[in-house]
């Protein structure tokens, strides 16, 4: 829709005679996307919202034909005294912190200039010019930057295992499988911002020697398929991937591998047995990819939103992106606000934000006043977060300390009208569906979970089951081979913890 409106506007500018005085730029997510299609109108930066192919022709007569702003059209919120006020200003935007969305909505995408006047590609020029690999990878251990795909090592200990393994040949993956339930932020910075991708994994590359880089992306993304091979190409007629780059010597490449939608293909393992061209399963560690990965060769994997923070701490230093966040998790972390919000989108907050401030300020609070009853965190793999602990600060160990967990960053909001037994069942019956199969504690122990959660909603459980469904949920958890299984118990236990009362309810009721 966005991309029709820009032709729209493309061709109404000529029917006008302005297509010379008006330069339109497609750009990437804005992370409002409650409110899109959005257009931005510059110098003042009158912000459009929901527009319609139809509203085209009157902003391209009355704003810019003739000067007049649509005041219809516009948000709101950025409308202060008859006057516009930086969206920075607004309730969405003025308390995020956008580093690794810094560029999404900003630039055009499928241009490598507007990413290098962005200062794009010049942290790839200092470290290669400037930096020893073990500066680099000093530098992200200082930095404190831990992987925003769920696990949260932290990246330089990650590259410092990779780099002190030698061999022949080693490699540099992004993890851009991005599969949990209401997760999006990869998909905006793919979009968005694709060569911070692609600068971020030639860094890795020379930090821990490796020439080869794979980015595993979901086929489900073709547009951000289309920009990153659009950004590849880009990159190699500048100079900026393959031989010799910046005339040092360094040699980097990278290729696109497409995920056909397993989840399980977003573990690390599975994920490079993937890109050998076998049955995305995961394999058992040790041996760590650091030693071990792709091909059997040394390997580092990051996560999209990993990377994206990389070439800023490069440029501004580590203590820049330590100064942000809480003591064992810096800097910031993009959140997928979704469910009952009035503000779905993408945010971008320094880790140690709280819940309150993300869902109250922030998203705009719960449609049709309603009451807050949950925040579902870490999508299939976390917890749910009750009430009580709304003023929690959001960071990779609070999160675990209650349950649940950062993962990749969706945020999903439940309001009164939610049954958690139910929500614990969706997520669930999602794992069940997405179990790879390989190991019994998962493929058999979430079935019969799910059975037991299912005769509860339909009125034919029994309080004792509760007890036996806990006492399975930690069996599975404690002997499942990956990531998948130690983790999906997780909903149903927190659930269980904080809306206990919901379970017996179902039980009692239906007696
Ligand atoms: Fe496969 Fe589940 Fe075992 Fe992981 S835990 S290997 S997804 S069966």
């Amino acid at each position: 829709n966005s991309l029709q409106i820009a032709e729209k506007l493309k061709e109404e500018l000529i029917k006008k005679g302005l297509e010379k005085e008006v330069n339109v730029i497609t750009t990437g997510c804005f992370g409002l996307c409650a409110l899109g299609p959005i257009m931005v109108v510059y110098p003042e930066g009158s912000f459009y919202s929901m527009v319609n192919i139809d509203d085209v022709p009157e902003i391209v007569e009355e704003h810019l034909n003739k000067g007049r702003i649509v005041t219809r059209l516009l948000y709101q919120e950025t409308v202060d005294n008859d006057s516009i006020k930086s969206l920075n200003k607004t309730a969405f935007y003025e308390k995020q912190k956008r580093v690794a969305l810094r560029n999404c909505g900003v630039i055009d995408p499928e241009k490598i200039d507007d990413y290098i006047a962005q200062d794009g590609y010049a942290a790839l020029g200092k470290v290669l010019t400037e930096m020893t690999p073990e500066e680099v990878i000093q530098t992200m251990l200082d930095s404190g930057l831990r992987g925003r795909g769920g696990a949260g090592f932290p990246t330089g200990l990650k590259w410092k295992f990779a780099r002190g393994n030698d061999a022949d040949q080693k490699y540099v993956c992004c993890n851009a499988d991005e599969g949990d339930p209401g997760a999006f932020m990869d998909r905006s910075v793919l979009e968005g911002d694709p060569h911070v991708v692609l600068e971020a994994m030639a860094i890795a590359g020379y930090a821990i020697g490796a020439s080869q880089g794979y980015i595993y992306v979901r086929a489900e993304y073709p547009i951000a398929v289309k920009r990153l091979q659009i950004a590849i190409d880009q990159a190699h007629e500048y100079g900026l991937l393959g031989e010799d780059i910046f005339g040092t010597g360094f040699n980097f490449d990278i290729k696109i591998r497409l995920g056909a939608g397993a989840f399980v293909c977003g573990e690390e393992t599975a994920l490079m047995t993937s890109i050998e061209g076998k049955r995305g399963e995961p394999r058992p560690r040790p041996p760590f990819p650091a030693v071990k990965g792709l091909y059997q060769k040394p390997t580092t994997l990051n996560n999209v939103e990993t990377y994206a923070n990389i070439p800023q701490i490069i440029l501004k230093g580590a203590d820049w992106f330590a100064s942000m966040g809480t003591e064992k998790s810096k800097g910031t972390k993009v959140f997928a606000l979704g469910g009952k919000i009035n503000h779905t989108g993408l945010v971008e907050v320094p880790m140690g934000t709280t819940l309150r401030t993300i869902i109250e300020e922030i998203g705009g609070g719960i449609p049709g006043g309603k009451k807050f009853k949950a925040a579902q965190t870490g999508g299939p793999s976390g917890g749910c977060i009750p009430a009580q602990h709304l003023d929690i600060e959001i960071d990779y160990d609070n999160l675990i300390a209650i349950g649940s967990m950062m993962g990749s960053g969706g945020l999903i909001v439940m309001d009164e009208t939610d049954c958690m037994v139910d929500i614990a069942k969706f997520f669930l019956e999602f794992t069940v569906d997405e179990s790879c199969g390989k190991c019994t504690p998962c493929r058999i122990g979430t079935k019969r979970l799910l059975e037991m959660l299912e005769k509860i909603t339909k009125g034919q459980g029994t309080l004792e089951m509760l007890d036996e469904m806990e006492a399975l949920c930690n069996y599975i958890k404690a002997n499942s081979l990956c990531g998948l299984g130690q983790t999906a118990p997780n909903p149903v236990l927190s659930t269980l913890h904080f809306f206990r009362d919901e379970y017996v309810a179902h039980v009692v009721d239906k007696k």
